[in-house]
């Protein structure tokens, strides 16, 4: 029974495999990335569900990556003995895109092919991606643990449809066949792909074996795809990368690792390598990227680190070891102390998981104060991308506060300008002589904050204040309440003490214009009557007549306006 049949691709495929053509030809060579990643993850996908059945191994236990060229037939064939497909998986994942939040993504394009490609790559084009260099995809495929007649053949020209049907394959594992487009003929040149290859495999755990003509073959399989006398040669080094010792990885290695973590095109902006031996024992390799990735506000976003227990793969997206504030470190986790079994539920609840959560966590924070003070204009453009997520940290984590305090930067009106520059740190130490507080105000637009008339009093003075507009501003200001030991405070609160800084001139100015105006106070008070909880005098202002505060302990206008909206 051949059972052929023919599946029209997901909505959302078909517009993936349309936009690739256009946006990511100039990055086309990450097809040998998308698809030596996916012979490497269904390795280790086999690997894993092997520790309970070890008979999935078959006879075949040396897990590898072959690549082939075919110059006759124009086909390059990337085939691995991993896990495989059956008939429903093909379907089910070469016909669709799992990802949450597609339709979203596909909103978020411009139309400008530049910043296109970027979301496309991190998106994650996968599979799809070998229809930038291929006119026809052939994919044979049997699951391990599944006899040989169980195999399955997919095939289509990426147009509109796919077919599949039954097929008998010997070798456990996923043969991918890409039929190369007229002038993609680099892809069929040994020493081209050679060099490619190298590139993209290097750090893979997995051999990434080229066929070598000359020399005849010895004890090939079942897998001996070439007529052609020759023998497997193995390009790449094998080692995962995390394994191998800090110093003697080139920082080229690095990035191009971290682009096959996240898919990422662009480089990482930092990273950090750590192998931690003794009471715990595990390595991490945390990457903090470029760009924000598309869905970073979407609450489902898949975030988190690769998760391995000895060397064993076990899951990606473990968020476990993350806090959400830091759901943009992408990274590999490798630990020894961990169960080999371990699932996502037993991580919930564990004291292991929570070490290395906070290790992983003082990691990341390390990294990024490192980063600021090496570097503070690339400090700057992390800080432009990820700034408003780690004002949620804070909040979330009380025991760092310290450390995320010193990450966070504000606009102030020390630099007039809307750029989030200044740091908690430069502005206590540009403090006036006799000030005892920093002052901040929170508002609607960058332009509302600069021009509050609550400043025009502290401008007068000389006293720098944050101006703050996010929408996370204030979330962040109710868990922040102070920063080496100095009160932040809003400076549109009633009772705005501006302790020594007052001066006794305006002391004596104050209660003079107190006296002055007592029976106009009145007069207001009792024209507004409840609409108003107080009218007092104010020496805050310099140049407008009148404003509206909040009270010393009641909300703030921001926050107000926030319940507001919200209907309260
Ligand atoms: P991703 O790898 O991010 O899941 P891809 O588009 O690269 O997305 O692949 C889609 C799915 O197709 C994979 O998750 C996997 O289930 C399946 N797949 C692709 N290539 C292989 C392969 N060589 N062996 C087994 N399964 C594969
Ligand atoms: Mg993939």
């Amino acid at each position: 029974a051949v059972h052929k049949e023919t599946h029209g691709f997901q909505t959302e495929v078909k517009q993936l495999l349309n936009l690739m053509a256009h946006s990511l030809y100039s990055h086309k060579e990450v097809f040998l990335r998308e698809l030596i990643s996916n012979a490497s993850d269904a390795a280790d996908k086999l690997r894993f569900k092997a520790l309970s059945d070890a008979s999935l191994f078959e006879d075949d236990g040396q897990l590898r990556v072959r690549l082939h060229i075919d110059k006759d037939k124009r086909t390059l064939t990337i085939s691995d003995n991993g896990i495989g497909m059956s008939r429903d998986e093909a379907i089910e994942h070469l016909g669709t895109i799992a990802q949450s939040g597609t339709r979203q993504f596909f909103s978020h394009l411009s139309g400008d092919q530049a910043k296109d490609s970027q979301l496309i790559g991190q998106f994650g084009v996968g599979f799809y991606s070998a229809f930038i260099v291929a006119d026809k995809v052939t994919v044979v495929s049997r699951a391990a643990g599944q006899s040989a007649d169980r195999g399955v053949c997919w095939e289509s020209d990426g147009t509109g449809s796919f077919t599949v049907e039954d097929v008998h394959k010997a070798g456990r594992g996923t043969d991918v066949i890409l039929h190369l487009k007229e002038g993609e003929d680099e892809y069929l040149d040994d020493w081209q792909l050679r060099s490619v290859i190298g590139k993209y495999s290097d750090h893979i755990s997995v051999p990434v074996e080229l066929w070598k003509e000359g020399e005849p073959a010895q004890g090939e399989g079942e897998n001996a795809i070439p007529a052609t006398e020759g023998h497997w040669e193995q390009v790449n080094r094998a080692t995962a990368l995390w394994t191998r010792s800090p110093k003697e990885i080139t920082d080229e290695e690095y990035q191009e690792f971290y682009k096959h973590l996240s898919h990422d095109f662009e480089n990482p902006v930092a990273w950090s390598h750590n192998r931690v031996e003794g009471t715990q024992e595990y390595t991490s390799l945390l990457y903090v990227p470029t760009k924000a990735p598309w869905d970073m506000w979407n609450r489902e976003q898949k975030h988190g680190l690769k998760l391995y227990v000895q060397r064993v793969f076990i899951m990606d997206d473990a968020e476990q070891f993350m806090p959400t504030y830091l759901r943009f470190v992408k990274g590999v986790l490798d630990s020894n102390d961990l169960p080999l079994n371990v699932s996502r539920e037993i991580l919930q609840d564990n004291k292991v998981t929570a070490q290395l959560r906070k290790a992983c966590t003082k990691r990341v924070l390390g990294m990024l104060a490192k980063l600021a003070k090496d570097d503070a204009d690339k400090y700057q453009l992390f800080w432009n991308e990820f700034g408003n997520v780690l004002k949620e940290g804070p909040a979330e984590d009380y025991g760092h506060k310290e450390e995320i305090a010193k990450l966070l930067r504000f606009a102030s009106t020390h630099n007039d300008s809307d750029v989030q520059n200044v740091s908690l740190e430069q502005y206590v130490s540009r403090m006036k002589e006799k000030q005892e507080k920093i002052y901040y105000i929170v508002a609607d637009s960058y332009a509302a904050a600069k021009n509050s008339p609550h400043l025009e009093l502290l401008r007068k003075k000389g006293v720098e204040v944050l101006l703050m507009w996010d929408r996370v501003d204030e979330w962040l200001l109710s868990h922040l309440s102070d920063f080496d030991g100095k009160q932040l405070i809003s400076v549109t609160r009633g009772d705005l003490a501006l302790g020594e800084l007052e001066d006794e001139e305006s002391r004596k100015q104050h209660e003079e214009a107190q006296k002055e105006f007592a029976s106009l106070v009145e007069r207001l008070q009792s024209a507004l009557g409840d609409k108003v909880k107080k009218v007092t005098i104010s020496h805050r202002l310099t140049e407008t007549p009148s404003c509206v505060v909040t009270d010393a302990y009641g909300m703030s206008t921001q926050m107000m306006k926030l319940m507001q909206a919200a209907g309260q």
